[in-house]
């Protein structure tokens, strides 16, 4: 699917201590990212550092994905870029838990990227981390309007609020 980001790494495996720098952009599709979060067309952009050790090739840089969502609270559309932080091992013989397998030479980092950008572009957003969120009441953005409606939840409430649904396993409130 993401040929960009698969290449065959018997060269590198070959010759421990080598370098090899893969900067490159994607499309969203490309890569296979195909949740609401992401549009088709979103350049994924990679800047990555690979390097071959004695057992294995550790991959670092950096995976920039834009992404889209809507304030949990005040609903406003959002639209911003995930950096996600690369840092992993790839072996042919795999020896860390932690580390990625090569099979056959080929060293294929999108299922890595794929999990990276799913992992860090977020479910359910805010904003901003005090976001006032609408008034339960009348439906009015808190952070534009005093409505006067009785008990307007604040921002510490929204905290209580968040701590209860991680508690509760992610569900929504
Ligand atoms: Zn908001
Ligand atoms: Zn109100």
């Amino acid at each position: 699917m993401a040929r960009l980001l698969a290449f065959n790494a018997a060269e590198l495996l070959r010759r421990p201590g080598t370098e090899r720098l893969l900067d490159c952009t994607l499309t969203a599709a490309e890569l296979g990212l195909a949740d609401n979060r992401f549009t088709p067309d979103d350049a994924i952009e990679v800047h990555l550092r690979l390097e071959s050790l004695n057992d294995g090739i550790v991959v670092v840089g950096s995976i920039s994905v834009p992404w889209h969502g809507q304030c949990r609270r005040c609903l406003k559309p959002l639209a911003e870029v995930a950096v996600c932080d690369v840092d992993e091992l790839y072996q042919t013989v795999v020896t860390n838990p932690e580390a990625f397998e090569i099979v056959d030479n080929q060293l294929d980092l999108s299922p890595m990227a794929r999990e990276l950008a799913l992992l860090d572009a977020p479910d359910s957003p805010l904003c901003r981390p005090d976001c006032a969120g609408l008034c339960p009441v009348c439906g009015a953005d808190s952070n534009q309007v005093l409505c006067g409606c009785a008990a307007p939840v604040v921002a510490s409430q929204w905290a209580v609020l968040d701590q209860l649904k991680e508690q509760l396993g992610g569900n929504e409130i």
